[in-house]
């Protein structure tokens, strides 16, 4: 398989993906690369140069802190906000709709997803949809408070007792949401096929899903721009950019239907 074309190898996962009963995906945020929200490792986006993600992005960080936390995610809260899925998410939306795709896990709090209209998603590092008062837990609609801050550059605070809005994402030293992360290891673990798509698989624990998967018995099949430390699990490996790729892959599932 060393010669194999990028053509044979989705040849390979659409086989794949017809013979099994229960694919998830598992997707990162290469995915959504493509709708211009950077990942964490593209050089050039700017968001973790000068920074330290551990302080800045930290539940610590953000309590000692709020308005360095919201400067700082100004600019991808703005670009979130304005994002449109692209054909990567809109392929996944084609598989479900196929019923060749049970649900996605994805780390993205982006809501791509739910825009491109898949119905089963887990979010594991939470979303962008509503925010939270960090003193009196009330929640409020996020889109309103982050426009409003993008407006004046003001830390949001909770009417009913002035406490600090956090948006309902998962910082570090976070616990990840229970309900979101059973339902995850649970379609993991049922999975027979597992499509992992835009993730460096280095951020723990979500990265232990492919694994958690693969040990109870799916197949792998990894679309990702660089190598990942799962590649040599996985039956197809495939370094080229998701929209193409899944593309490809949704379009040859829609021919046998
Ligand atoms: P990561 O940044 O660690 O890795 C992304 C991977 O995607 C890289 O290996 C890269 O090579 C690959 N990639 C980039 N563009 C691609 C493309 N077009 N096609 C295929 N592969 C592509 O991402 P991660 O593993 O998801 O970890 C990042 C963490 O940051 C997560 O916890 C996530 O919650 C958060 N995050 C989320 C977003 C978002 O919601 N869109 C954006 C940035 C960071
Ligand atoms: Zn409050």
């Amino acid at each position: 398989m060393i010669h194999e074309t990028l053509s044979q190898k989705i040849s390979r996962a659409v086989s794949l993906i017809r013979a099994t009963q229960h694919t998830v995906a598992f997707t990162g945020a290469g995915i959504s690369t493509e709708s211009g929200i950077p990942d964490f490792r593209s050089p050039d986006s700017g968001l973790w140069s000068g920074v330290d993600p551990m302080t800045v992005a930290s539940i610590f960080g953000f309590k000692r802190n709020p308005q360095a936390f919201y400067d700082w995610v100004a600019p991808l809260t703005r670009t979130t906000l304005d994002a449109q899925p692209n054909n990567a998410h809109l392929a996944l939306a084609k598989m479900e709709m196929l019923g060749q795709l049970d649900a996605i896990i994805t780390q993205n709090i982006d809501m791509l997803h739910t825009r491109a209209n898949n119905k089963k998603i887990f979010e594991l590092h939470g979303h962008m949809r509503e925010a939270t008062c960090i003193n009196c837990f009330t929640v409020y609609p996020a889109e309103p408070i982050l426009e409003k801050f993008l407006a004046d550059g003001e830390v949001p605070l909770c009417s009913g007792c002035s406490g600090v809005l956090k948006p309902n994402v998962i910082l570090f030293g976070e616990q990840l949401p229970i309900r979101e992360l059973q339902g995850a290891q649970d379609a993991a673990r049922k999975a027979d096929l597992m499509l992992v798509v835009g993730s460096s698989l280095e951020v723990e624990p979500a990265s232990e899903l492919p694994r958690l998967a693969y040990r109870t018995g799916a197949k792998l099949i990894i679309i990702n721009l660089e190598p990942t430390p799962a590649d040599k699990m996985a039956e197809v490996v495939i370094h080229a950019h998701a929209g193409e790729v899944l593309s490809a892959i949704a379009r040859e599932l829609e021919k046998t239907e």
